[in-house]
């Protein structure tokens, strides 16, 4: 199956033309809740403008355009159009307009009334760039938003989260109105450039994403006893970094036997001088799996792996736990379509997790049926200026999109 109507050129030399007016010689500057982010908003409305669609914007600044169809139950495909500060060109609007591209063919198709109802949506701030906090306009919709954390943030000028917002007509202690979005919603899809090396490296064009990680973060406290570094001979040493060490190279075995990603991303030593030995070292620990209980071993087995280096060393190891979110495994039907679409489209298909959240995570948490395609990104490189992918793979995955959403219309239709 496929749709002669779309036009993948189009998109690409559209997210060009985005490029133009709302970047400059650093990158893209589409930070949400700002002047050039609101240009770039009406610059894809007047994309939009010469479809039968309903525009408006939902109670948490996201912005919806609906093509009604014959019934109510509706297809979403999401993205976000604004960006970090010195970004790249496709994160995020190239899953918008992709979607207004698969949007203009299904208008095609059904004379403007598709079986069912087509929604694109542009969520408000999924990068999170000014405040700190990303997925706000999802984390609205899905009802996740963490209402008393999002009220006190401030941007670098001290200007409050909930004052920004209401520049842009965004009453913050209603943001989440914006769950009434999830009546109807039938399966949502995305669209996202990788942002990592995988598909780079085996040279493969798409993916199904299977679903986000689930994370575990800790902090490791490892105490042994300060010596001075000159007559302490190194069988009597109570070396907290000794174990610390170990513990950094340990995780490659973890995630070699499970799967997964586990980094050590900080380590700090006190006394921190050079004549002692260190008395205390604490480290952090970030682990990813989209398998909970794969999960659950890597962190079980960090754990007794740590314990044992502590006694090996004749130090005291303490763990506490800074955060977590279970995987989100994205929906099994949907996955298989997603396949199907990559296959008819360019012949191979890879399965692989999200590290990153994506907005897709929260329409998931919310119930609805979701899933994402990733494209190869160039450089594995993104929030950063030199994000490239070919413009040969960008067609590809607008039209495997376009498939996707195809099969996934039918479905809809068939349940
Ligand atoms: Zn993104």
């Amino acid at each position: 199956m496929a749709f002669p109507e779309t036009d993948p050129k189009r998109t690409v030399s559209e997210l060009k033309e985005l490029r133009e007016i709302t970047g400059d010689e650093d990158g893209a500057q589409r930070v949400a809740f700002t002047e050039t982010w609101s240009r770039a908003r009406d610059w894809l409305k007047g994309k939009m403008a010469g479809l039968p669609v309903e525009t408006h914007t939902d109670a948490a600044g996201n912005l919806w355009f609906t093509l009604r169809g014959e019934s109510e139950k509706a297809l979403l495909i999401g993205g976000h159009i604004d960006s970090v500060p010195d970004g790249g060109w496709l994160d995020g609007c190239l899953n918008v307009m992709a979607g207004v591209e698969i949007m203009r063919r299904i208008n095609a198709e059904y004379a403007g009334k598709p079986p069912i109802t087509i929604k694109i949506v542009d969520w408000a701030d999924e990068e999170g760039a000014r405040f700190g906090k990303s997925l706000f306009g999802s984390s609205a919709f899905s009802g996740n938003l963490n209402m008393d954390e999002a009220r006190g943030l401030t941007d670098r000028d001290g200007i409050s989260l909930p004052d920004a917002v209401a520049g842009y007509g965004v009453d913050f202690e209603k943001v989440k109105d914006a769950t009434e979005g999830q009546k109807n919603a039938a399966a949502y899809l995305e669209l996202h450039i990788e942002q990592g090396p995988v598909l780079l490296d085996l040279g493969q064009p798409l993916a199904v994403v299977q679903g986000t990680c689930g994370v575990e973060r800790h902090r490791i406290v490892f105490k042994g006893q300060a010596a001075h570094s000159g007559s302490t001979p190194m069988n009597r040493r109570k070396d907290a970094l000794l174990a610390a060490a170990k513990m950094s190279l340990e995780i490659y075995a973890v995630t070699a036997r499970n799967g997964g990603v586990c980094t050590v991303g900080s380590c700090i030593t006190r006394p921190g001088i050079v004549t002692s030995v260190v008395a205390e070292c604490t480290i952090t620990l970030d682990q990813r799996h989209i398998d909970a209980a794969s999960l659950a071993t890597m962190l079980a087995e960090a754990k007794s792996a740590s314990e044992r280096f502590a006694e090996e060393g004749g130090v005291t190891v303490e763990w506490e736990r800074i955060w977590q979110i279970a995987p989100e495994p994205f929906h099994p039907e949907l996955i298989g379509f997603c396949e199907e679409a990559i296959l008819e489209t360019c012949g191979i298909s890879h399965r692989m997790p999200s590290g990153p959240l994506h907005d897709a995570a929260e329409v998931s948490l919310a119930g609805i049926p979701t899933v994402m395609m990733f494209v190869q990104s160039l450089h594995g490189i993104s929030h950063n200026k030199i994000e490239d992918t070919l413009e040969d793979h960008l067609e590809m995955s607008v039209l495997a999109m376009d498939r996707l959403a195809g099969k996934t219309m039918e479905w809809i239709l068939s349940r």
